[in-house]
């Protein structure tokens, strides 16, 4: 499945650099309240990866961490503020924002969190209520 190709992200600023090697566990959009206030938008557009196949390669002392609730590690550069993963230890995941791994191919699969949209996308792909059930979630599916 993988081909070990790597990718380079970073922050806003770019004090904050790391990498992405290989293909990520999933790829979609979350729709959910905690994911909206704190990236202040509509919906995030997530890439799942094992830890081992993320790098930080720069400014690793400049990454700023925020944790609401255990589930959700939120990181950001403390230099601009910029977003760049939420680690979710009890899933053995990293989320690294689609949006900071610009030539990384995003191809979502799924809708997650669907019953908090404030934006309903009609795409087709799979709408989630919650999360899948290998995840905790009730594995339900919501008409788009
Ligand atoms: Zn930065
Ligand atoms: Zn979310």
């Amino acid at each position: 499945m993988s081909d070990g190709k790597t990718y380079r992200g970073n922050c806003f600023c770019g004090a904050v650099a790391f990498t992405v090697t290989g293909e990520p566990a999933a790829m979609g959009y979350c729709h959910c309240t905690s994911c909206r206030h704190w990236s202040a938008s509509p919906v995030n557009a997530f890439t799942l990866w094992p830890p081992g196949n993320v790098k930080v390669t720069r400014g690793a002392d400049q990454i700023g961490t925020y944790h609401k609730t255990d589930i959700s590690h939120r990181k950001w550069c403390k230099q601009c503020g910029g977003h760049v993963f939420t680690d979710h230890p009890g899933f053995q995941l990293i989320d690294v924002y689609a949006a900071v791994i610009p030539d990384f191919p995003f191809r979502p699969g799924v809708h997650v969190n669907y019953a908090e949209t404030v934006l309903p996308i009609r795409d087709g792909l799979p709408k989630m209520k919650d999360l899948p059930k290998e995840m905790g979630g009730s594995g339900i599916q919501l008409p788009e």
